[in-house]
Protein backbone atom coordinates (compact mmCIF):
# COMPACT_ATOMS: atom_id res chain seq x y z
CA UNK A 1 0.00 0.00 0.00
CA UNK A 2 1.87 2.99 -1.32
CA UNK A 3 1.61 6.10 0.67
CA UNK A 4 2.27 8.72 -2.17
CA UNK A 5 5.70 10.00 -1.59
CA UNK A 6 4.49 13.62 -2.42
CA UNK A 7 0.60 13.96 -1.27
CA UNK A 8 -2.06 16.85 -2.85
CA UNK A 9 -2.65 20.21 -2.00
CA UNK A 10 -5.03 22.68 -2.73
CA UNK A 11 -3.80 25.84 -4.93
CA UNK A 12 -3.88 29.09 -3.17
CA UNK A 13 -6.60 30.16 -5.34
CA UNK A 14 -8.84 27.55 -4.36
CA UNK A 15 -8.15 28.20 -0.61
CA UNK A 16 -8.48 31.46 -1.29
CA UNK A 17 -12.25 30.88 -2.87
CA UNK A 18 -13.54 28.36 -0.68
CA UNK A 19 -13.02 30.93 2.90
CA UNK A 20 -14.67 33.23 0.74
CA UNK A 21 -17.49 31.68 -0.34
CA UNK A 22 -19.65 31.13 2.32
CA UNK A 23 -18.72 35.25 3.44
CA UNK A 24 -19.75 36.92 0.09
CA UNK A 25 -21.93 36.40 -2.84
CA UNK A 26 -18.97 35.50 -5.15
CA UNK A 27 -19.21 37.11 -9.00
CA UNK A 28 -20.49 34.77 -11.56
CA UNK A 29 -16.91 34.27 -12.61
CA UNK A 30 -15.35 33.54 -9.45
CA UNK A 31 -18.20 31.37 -8.72
CA UNK A 32 -17.84 29.35 -11.64
CA UNK A 33 -14.09 29.04 -10.78
CA UNK A 34 -14.82 27.95 -7.64
CA UNK A 35 -17.30 25.16 -8.49
CA UNK A 36 -14.85 23.47 -11.43
CA UNK A 37 -11.85 24.34 -8.89
CA UNK A 38 -13.52 22.31 -5.75
CA UNK A 39 -14.77 19.84 -8.52
CA UNK A 40 -11.51 18.91 -9.65
CA UNK A 41 -10.14 18.87 -6.26
CA UNK A 42 -12.63 16.34 -4.97
CA UNK A 43 -12.14 13.92 -8.21
CA UNK A 44 -7.89 14.19 -7.47
CA UNK A 45 -8.60 13.19 -4.08
CA UNK A 46 -11.20 10.77 -4.87
CA UNK A 47 -8.48 9.30 -7.43
CA UNK A 48 -5.98 9.48 -4.73
CA UNK A 49 -7.94 6.96 -2.52
CA UNK A 50 -7.44 4.60 -5.29
CA UNK A 51 -4.03 4.60 -5.97
CA UNK A 52 -3.47 4.40 -2.06
CA UNK A 53 -5.02 0.72 -2.44
CA UNK A 54 -2.30 -0.14 -4.94
CA UNK A 55 0.07 -2.84 -3.65
CA UNK A 56 2.97 -4.08 -5.70
CA UNK A 57 5.83 -1.74 -5.53
CA UNK A 58 5.48 1.59 -6.67
CA UNK A 59 5.87 5.48 -6.03
CA UNK A 60 2.49 7.79 -6.21
CA UNK A 61 3.73 11.39 -6.40
CA UNK A 62 0.25 13.66 -6.20
CA UNK A 63 -0.28 17.34 -7.78
CA UNK A 64 3.27 18.47 -9.59
CA UNK A 65 3.42 21.29 -11.49
CA UNK A 66 6.55 21.74 -13.63
CA UNK A 67 7.99 24.28 -15.95
CA UNK A 68 10.04 23.75 -18.75
CA UNK A 69 11.10 26.40 -21.57
CA UNK A 70 9.43 29.07 -19.33
CA UNK A 71 6.40 27.30 -19.59
CA UNK A 72 4.12 25.72 -16.78
CA UNK A 73 2.52 21.98 -17.04
CA UNK A 74 0.57 20.35 -14.51
CA UNK A 75 0.05 16.78 -13.92
CA UNK A 76 -2.39 15.11 -11.64
CA UNK A 77 -0.93 11.78 -10.67
CA UNK A 78 2.83 10.02 -11.59
CA UNK A 79 3.11 6.34 -10.38
CA UNK A 80 6.41 5.07 -11.37
CA UNK A 81 6.66 1.56 -11.85
CA UNK A 82 10.01 -0.56 -12.74
CA UNK A 83 9.93 0.00 -16.30
CA UNK A 84 7.20 2.51 -16.49
CA UNK A 85 6.10 6.17 -15.15
CA UNK A 86 1.98 6.52 -15.91
CA UNK A 87 0.84 10.23 -16.43
CA UNK A 88 -2.74 10.42 -14.89
CA UNK A 89 -5.38 13.32 -15.43
CA UNK A 90 -7.80 12.47 -13.54
CA UNK A 91 -11.63 14.54 -14.88
CA UNK A 92 -14.53 15.05 -12.33
CA UNK A 93 -17.03 15.92 -15.23
CA UNK A 94 -20.79 14.97 -13.79
CA UNK A 95 -23.40 14.19 -15.78
CA UNK A 96 -24.35 13.36 -19.65
CA UNK A 97 -21.71 14.80 -22.32
CA UNK A 98 -21.75 14.47 -26.49
CA UNK A 99 -18.62 14.29 -27.78
CA UNK A 100 -17.93 15.83 -31.19
CA UNK A 101 -15.03 16.38 -33.14
CA UNK A 102 -13.35 18.67 -35.64
CA UNK A 103 -12.46 20.25 -32.96
CA UNK A 104 -12.43 17.45 -30.40
CA UNK A 105 -14.72 18.40 -27.53
CA UNK A 106 -17.18 17.00 -24.89
CA UNK A 107 -20.61 19.11 -24.93
CA UNK A 108 -23.10 19.26 -21.95
CA UNK A 109 -26.60 22.08 -23.20
CA UNK A 110 -24.56 25.25 -24.06
CA UNK A 111 -21.10 24.05 -22.20
CA UNK A 112 -17.82 22.86 -24.31
CA UNK A 113 -15.28 21.53 -22.77
CA UNK A 114 -11.76 20.90 -25.27
CA UNK A 115 -11.16 17.02 -25.31
CA UNK A 116 -9.03 16.66 -22.23
CA UNK A 117 -6.86 14.17 -23.99
CA UNK A 118 -5.60 17.12 -25.91
CA UNK A 119 -3.91 18.67 -22.56
CA UNK A 120 -2.48 15.36 -21.60
CA UNK A 121 -0.70 14.59 -24.90
CA UNK A 122 1.14 17.63 -24.64
CA UNK A 123 1.59 16.92 -20.86
CA UNK A 124 3.37 13.63 -22.00
CA UNK A 125 5.22 15.10 -24.42
CA UNK A 126 6.59 17.79 -22.16
CA UNK A 127 7.67 15.15 -19.32
CA UNK A 128 9.69 12.87 -22.00
CA UNK A 129 11.45 16.36 -22.79
CA UNK A 130 11.82 16.91 -19.09
CA UNK A 131 13.19 12.88 -18.44
CA UNK A 132 15.57 13.14 -20.96
CA UNK A 133 16.59 16.50 -19.93
CA UNK A 134 18.14 14.71 -16.81
CA UNK A 135 19.06 11.21 -18.72
CA UNK A 136 16.08 9.08 -17.14
CA UNK A 137 14.62 7.20 -20.61
CA UNK A 138 11.92 5.34 -18.71
CA UNK A 139 8.83 5.26 -21.36
CA UNK A 140 5.96 6.90 -20.60
CA UNK A 141 2.14 5.89 -20.49
CA UNK A 142 -0.65 8.24 -20.21
CA UNK A 143 -4.29 8.34 -19.40
CA UNK A 144 -6.87 10.66 -18.77
CA UNK A 145 -9.24 9.39 -15.76
CA UNK A 146 -12.80 10.29 -15.86
CA UNK A 147 -13.61 9.61 -12.03
CA UNK A 148 -17.22 10.61 -11.19
CA UNK A 149 -19.87 7.65 -11.27
CA UNK A 150 -22.30 9.65 -12.60
CA UNK A 151 -20.31 10.58 -15.64
CA UNK A 152 -21.27 9.70 -19.46
CA UNK A 153 -19.90 10.69 -22.76
CA UNK A 154 -22.34 9.55 -25.63
CA UNK A 155 -20.99 8.85 -29.23
CA UNK A 156 -16.79 8.43 -27.42
CA UNK A 157 -14.88 7.38 -29.89
CA UNK A 158 -12.77 4.23 -28.85
CA UNK A 159 -9.25 5.39 -27.11
CA UNK A 160 -7.47 3.59 -24.76
CA UNK A 161 -6.11 6.50 -22.75
CA UNK A 162 -9.58 7.33 -21.65
CA UNK A 163 -10.66 5.75 -18.73
CA UNK A 164 -14.71 5.74 -18.42
CA UNK A 165 -15.91 5.55 -14.59
CA UNK A 166 -17.08 1.76 -15.87
CA UNK A 167 -13.47 1.16 -16.62
CA UNK A 168 -11.82 2.46 -13.30
CA UNK A 169 -11.84 -1.41 -11.63
CA UNK A 170 -10.62 -2.81 -14.80
CA UNK A 171 -7.72 -0.12 -14.65
CA UNK A 172 -6.74 -0.46 -11.63
CA UNK A 173 -6.70 -3.78 -11.23
CA UNK A 174 -4.58 -3.50 -14.83
CA UNK A 175 -2.11 -1.27 -12.56
CA UNK A 176 -1.55 -4.05 -9.98
CA UNK A 177 -1.02 -6.34 -11.94
CA UNK A 178 2.35 -4.86 -13.05
CA UNK A 179 5.46 -6.71 -12.22
CA UNK A 180 7.70 -4.09 -10.50
CA UNK A 181 10.84 -3.69 -8.47
CA UNK A 182 12.22 -0.23 -7.64
CA UNK A 183 15.67 0.43 -6.92
CA UNK A 184 17.96 3.37 -6.27
CA UNK A 185 17.41 4.16 -9.68
CA UNK A 186 13.60 4.94 -9.16
CA UNK A 187 13.62 6.58 -6.40
CA UNK A 188 16.47 8.83 -7.38
CA UNK A 189 14.15 9.65 -10.11
CA UNK A 190 10.86 10.42 -7.52
CA UNK A 191 12.74 12.87 -5.71
CA UNK A 192 14.14 14.70 -8.86
CA UNK A 193 10.89 15.32 -9.82
CA UNK A 194 9.93 16.32 -6.13
CA UNK A 195 12.53 19.02 -6.61
CA UNK A 196 11.41 20.10 -9.80
CA UNK A 197 7.85 20.49 -8.75
CA UNK A 198 6.81 24.36 -8.45
CA UNK A 199 4.59 24.13 -5.95
CA UNK A 200 1.82 26.42 -7.06
CA UNK A 201 1.27 28.84 -10.16
CA UNK A 202 3.56 32.36 -9.95
CA UNK A 203 1.06 35.06 -8.98
CA UNK A 204 -2.72 33.23 -9.23
CA UNK A 205 -5.66 34.86 -10.59
CA UNK A 206 -7.08 36.76 -7.23
CA UNK A 207 -10.48 36.74 -6.83
CA UNK A 208 -12.21 40.04 -5.81
CA UNK A 209 -12.83 41.09 -2.73
CA UNK A 210 -12.65 43.53 0.04
CA UNK A 211 -12.26 43.42 4.03
CA UNK A 212 -15.34 45.39 4.50
CA UNK A 213 -17.25 43.32 1.85
CA UNK A 214 -17.18 40.12 4.08
CA UNK A 215 -19.82 38.90 6.65
CA UNK A 216 -18.20 38.52 9.81
CA UNK A 217 -18.71 36.08 12.46
CA UNK A 218 -17.91 31.90 12.89
CA UNK A 219 -19.52 29.56 10.92
CA UNK A 220 -20.00 25.67 10.98
CA UNK A 221 -17.41 23.84 9.24
CA UNK A 222 -19.44 21.26 8.16
CA UNK A 223 -22.27 23.09 6.54
CA UNK A 224 -21.01 26.49 6.33
CA UNK A 225 -23.97 27.76 8.40
CA UNK A 226 -23.54 31.31 10.13
CA UNK A 227 -26.78 30.11 12.53
CA UNK A 228 -24.18 28.64 15.40
CA UNK A 229 -24.54 29.19 19.44
CA UNK A 230 -21.01 30.17 20.48
CA UNK A 231 -20.18 29.09 24.05
CA UNK A 232 -16.99 28.96 26.43
CA UNK A 233 -15.65 25.75 25.16
CA UNK A 234 -17.28 24.76 22.37
CA UNK A 235 -19.57 26.08 19.24
CA UNK A 236 -22.76 24.18 18.05
CA UNK A 237 -24.14 24.79 14.65
CA UNK A 238 -27.74 25.30 14.64
CA UNK A 239 -28.43 23.97 11.20
CA UNK A 240 -26.79 20.37 11.19
CA UNK A 241 -25.58 20.11 14.78
CA UNK A 242 -21.96 20.19 14.51
CA UNK A 243 -20.25 20.58 17.56
CA UNK A 244 -16.32 22.09 17.24
CA UNK A 245 -14.12 23.00 20.04
CA UNK A 246 -13.69 26.97 20.34
CA UNK A 247 -10.23 26.84 19.99
CA UNK A 248 -10.11 25.05 16.39
CA UNK A 249 -13.07 27.62 15.42
CA UNK A 250 -10.47 30.86 16.29
CA UNK A 251 -7.33 29.24 14.71
CA UNK A 252 -10.09 28.57 11.75
CA UNK A 253 -10.69 32.24 11.81
CA UNK A 254 -6.63 33.22 12.26
CA UNK A 255 -5.89 31.39 9.37
CA UNK A 256 -8.97 32.69 6.86
CA UNK A 257 -7.26 36.24 8.17
CA UNK A 258 -3.67 35.31 7.39
CA UNK A 259 -4.89 33.57 4.00
CA UNK A 260 -7.40 36.42 2.64
CA UNK A 261 -5.10 39.16 3.92
CA UNK A 262 -1.84 38.41 4.33
CA UNK A 263 -0.64 42.41 4.72
CA UNK A 264 -3.03 42.59 7.87
CA UNK A 265 -1.19 42.02 11.51
CA UNK A 266 -2.92 39.60 13.39
CA UNK A 267 -4.24 41.47 16.38
CA UNK A 268 -6.44 40.49 19.14
CA UNK A 269 -9.53 42.86 17.97
CA UNK A 270 -8.48 42.24 14.25
CA UNK A 271 -9.48 38.47 15.26
CA UNK A 272 -12.23 39.80 17.43
CA UNK A 273 -14.02 42.02 14.57
CA UNK A 274 -13.62 38.72 12.26
CA UNK A 275 -15.48 36.60 14.60
CA UNK A 276 -18.20 39.41 14.96
CA UNK A 277 -17.45 40.24 18.22
CA UNK A 278 -19.06 36.61 19.46
CA UNK A 279 -15.86 35.35 20.57
CA UNK A 280 -14.19 36.90 23.91
CA UNK A 281 -11.06 38.27 23.57
CA UNK A 282 -9.88 36.59 26.29
CA UNK A 283 -9.85 33.37 24.48
CA UNK A 284 -8.50 34.89 21.15
CA UNK A 285 -5.57 36.15 23.50
CA UNK A 286 -5.23 32.42 25.07
CA UNK A 287 -5.25 30.80 21.41
CA UNK A 288 -2.82 33.70 19.82
CA UNK A 289 -0.26 33.06 22.82
CA UNK A 290 -0.46 28.94 22.71
CA UNK A 291 -0.30 29.24 18.99
CA UNK A 292 1.45 31.77 17.16
CA UNK A 293 4.44 34.07 18.49
CA UNK A 294 3.90 37.30 19.69
CA UNK A 295 5.45 40.52 18.79
CA UNK A 296 5.11 44.27 20.01
CA UNK A 297 4.08 45.42 23.17
CA UNK A 298 1.25 45.93 24.98
CA UNK A 299 -1.95 47.21 22.65
CA UNK A 300 0.73 46.68 19.86
CA UNK A 301 0.92 43.50 20.68
CA UNK A 302 0.39 41.16 17.16
CA UNK A 303 0.93 37.42 16.32
CA UNK A 304 3.12 35.56 13.58
ZN1 LIG B 1 -23.54 23.02 10.36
Amino acid sequence: MPTPKKSRRETEELLMLRALNPRINLSDKDGRKYYTLEKGYQGEVMFDAITQELKNNCIVLNGLLFKLKEKHFQIDTVIIFQKTIYLIDVKNFEGDYIYKSDPDRFCKNDTEIDDPILQLLKAESKLRQLLEEYRFNLPVESYVVHISPTFTLYNAPQNNHVILPTQINRFIRKLENIPSNLNGGHERLADLLISLDQGDYPNPPKPTYSYDGLKKGPYCSKCNSFSVSVGERKMVCNTCGCEERMESVVLRCVWELVLLFPERRITVNLVYEWCGDRVSKKLIHRVLVENYKACGKKKYTYYV
